[in-house]
């Protein structure tokens, strides 16, 4: 299992702050000692609910920010500790993908200028090299040719994200991280999308994170999910496990909550979230979950669980399934 993202105990956190309005000595934890590897290849979700760190998490992750601890190595390499002039050179191989692309399409560039743009702040090819090559990455993500000489009023959403796809895609990355890539999407052409995506791992080899509070669409595009309750990994294991005999309480409580896995043969008991929804200013002592956790026992107050080994490559964070592994 060739590792390409490995994230190490890392932490991020915030002066916690209302509208600029500092509160004094109150902090976000965003972040809290995560630790996980990416394989290359994998299709890795990262899911929990809003506030849960995930934004924070995709941003640490394609250095948007850097974290307070902890290191993110791609392919082998700290890219939170790198020099700027290694980190342009990294960057191509690792990009963002956001739910929005038109904030950052250019309104007055042509779209076959703006998918170039990256090739031309990265050089090294002349201008006709750069012409078929958007050209080409034109072609691959369905836009019509049609379109190079075109401003980009008028796209609809679907090609707007195609556009910025294909912008990412000139300069051959190894990673992609899409933060709600396809969330304002329809359904069809989310489908659309999604089939894309895996044909460009079949062809180029990527490897997805997809970040998501869309447990349907990550049912269908992902092997693997990282489940993330206030800034922590209580739960990663393959596909199969997590949405039919998920071990973390949060995670069968996520999963209850969602519709979109109506047909699943879900072994596990499940039950409705209940009680506050977290707040990273003021984390509880112990399992961070265990106010809203149904299973909670005496010392859930006192020992946070660490992240363990449970089944065959499965991770979880819960003294339940240090007891009995498989707890229903
Ligand atoms: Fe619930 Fe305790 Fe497990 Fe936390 S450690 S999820 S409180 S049973
Ligand atoms: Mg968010």
């Amino acid at each position: 299992n060739d590792v390409i993202l490995s994230v190490r105990n890392v932490s991020r956190i915030y002066p916690a702050r209302d509208r600029n309005k500092l509160f004094a000595n109150q902090f976000v934890h965003a972040v809290r000692d995560a630790s996980f590897d990416v394989r290359r290849g994998d299709n890795l979700a990262i899911v929990g609910e809003s506030g849960c760190g995930k934004s924070t998490l995709s941003r640490l992750l394609s250095r948007l920010e850097v974290p307070d601890s902890g290191q993110i190595l791609f392919m082998g390499e700290d890219i939170a500790s790198m020099k700027a002039k290694r980190l342009l050179a990294l960057r191509r191989k690792f990009q963002l993908l956001l739910q929005d692309p038109f904030s950052s399409i250019p309104p007055h560039l042509s779209i076959g200028r703006t998918i170039a743009e990256p090739l031309y702040v990265h050089g090294g090819l002349s201008r006709s090299e750069i012409r078929d090559r958007v050209a080409a990455t034109m072609q691959e993500v369905g836009l019509s040719l049609d379109l190079f000489g075109k401003l980009p009023v008028g796209l609809s959403a679907g090609q707007r994200q195609r556009v910025s796809i294909a912008r990412a895609l000139v300069l051959d990355p190894e990673l992609l991280i899409l933060d709600e890539t396809l969330s304002a999407l329809d359904q069809v052409e989310q489908r659309k999308l999604l089939a894309l995506f895996q044909r460009l791992q079949d062809q180029r080899g990527i490897t997805y994170i997809y970040i998501s509070h869309d447990l349907g669409m990550v049912r269908r595009a992902c092997n693997r999910i990282a489940v993330i309750y206030l800034g922590r990994l209580v739960e990663l294991a393959d596909n199969r496990t997590t949405f039919i005999e998920p071990r973390h309480p949060y995670t069968r409580a996520l999963l209850s909550a969602v519709p979109a896995v109506e047909e699943r043969p879900f072994k596990a008991e499940t039950y409705l979230l209940e009680g506050e929804p977290p707040n990273p200013i003021h984390i509880p002592a112990g399992c961070s979950f265990r106010p809203r956790c149904p299973f909670a026992l005496d010392k859930c107050a006192i020992d946070d669980p660490p992240l363990a080994a449970r089944g065959r490559d499965e991770l979880a964070a819960c003294h339940l399934t240090e007891i009995d592994p498989h707890h229903q």
